[in-house]
């Protein structure tokens, strides 16, 4: 366990290196699956695959019987934003998948998705897909030390609103992550920036835009989980889990541990 600071939990430098082991699971999970989904796949296949990654890395599940959740990752298609069940769909050409993942390794999570495009799909969905992506990065890269949770939140709107008009979830939020999944504090998508914990070496986060084509508004389906976009709009998902060390800033679920990216934007990169 880690020491909580109002609710906050900061890891030490060897815990966040337990993270970043989980992290590399996650990410390379998630890799596993961007090469192995494809029109007739079935997400109940590639959740098989998710636990055989993770299984076999010596890494547990993070995602099973969470809440009561009966798989291992999280496929949500097209209309579906995120927290879709693995089942009998079959993935079609011209489908948006995105894949929720998580892992545990010694005790420490980590959490990450991606959205895939399966064959061609319409030029707005695909931009989706790159604004959702990008909105992440910049929200990562707009944490500095000594700033405030919702530097990440204000970084995220900004960006997606100088794109165009796009729906923001409301209703899910990134989160704290470390000896849990979900932990204080909450991470929106959206808002004024300032506010919430301070950032701090060994807090960790997880960074997770969720934007629709359409509106935000979303519901849960009758199985319970999967949130669906009202107006039947399609939706994209990137999640990274990331923190800040003294020498920058570090995407533990990345597999460059998010160098690419941060240099990109500006902003030191903090990984060993
Ligand atoms: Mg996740
Ligand atoms: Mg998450």
């Amino acid at each position: 366990m880690g020491l909580f600071d109002r609710g906050v939990e900061i890891k030490t430098p060897e815990q966040i290196a337990g993270m970043r082991k989980a992290g590399l699971v996650v990410g390379r999970t998630l890799e596993l699956l961007r090469a192995s989904v494809r029109a007739g796949t079935s997400t109940a296949e590639l959740d098989a695959i998710a636990e055989d990654s993770i299984r076999s890395s010596g890494a547990v599940p993070s995602f099973q019987g969470y809440h009561g959740f009966p798989a291992t990752i999280c496929t949500s298609v097209n209309d579906e934003v995120v927290h879709g069940i693995p089942g009998d769909r079959v993935i079609a050409e011209g489908d948006v998948v995105s894949i929720d993942c998580g892992a545990i390794v010694d005790g420490w999570h980590g959490d990450a998705a991606i959205t895939v495009a399966i064959g061609d799909v319409p030029d707005e969905v695909a931009e989706l897909m790159r604004v959702t992506e990008e909105a992440m990065w910049r929200g990562i890269a707009a944490a500095r030390l000594g700033g405030r949770v919702t530097d990440i939140s204000h970084a995220v709107e900004t960006f997606v609103r100088s794109r165009g008009r796009y729906g923001i979830l409301e209703d899910y939020t990134g989160h704290g992550i470390g000896s849990q999944m979900h932990q204080p504090p909450n991470v929106p998508n959206y808002g004024r920036p300032g506010k919430g914990p301070r950032l701090v070496e060994g807090l960790a986060l997880a960074v997770e835009p969720m934007l629709t084509l359409g509106a935000k508004d979303v519901s849960v389906l009758e199985d319970d989980w999967t949130v669906v976009t009202d107006d039947g709009s399609w939706a994209a998902h990137f999640e990274h889990t990331f923190t800040i060390t003294p020498r920058g800033t570090w995407a533990l679920t990345a597999l460059d541990g998010g160098e690419a990216a941060l240099t990109a934007l500006g902003v030191p990169y903090g990984g060993d």
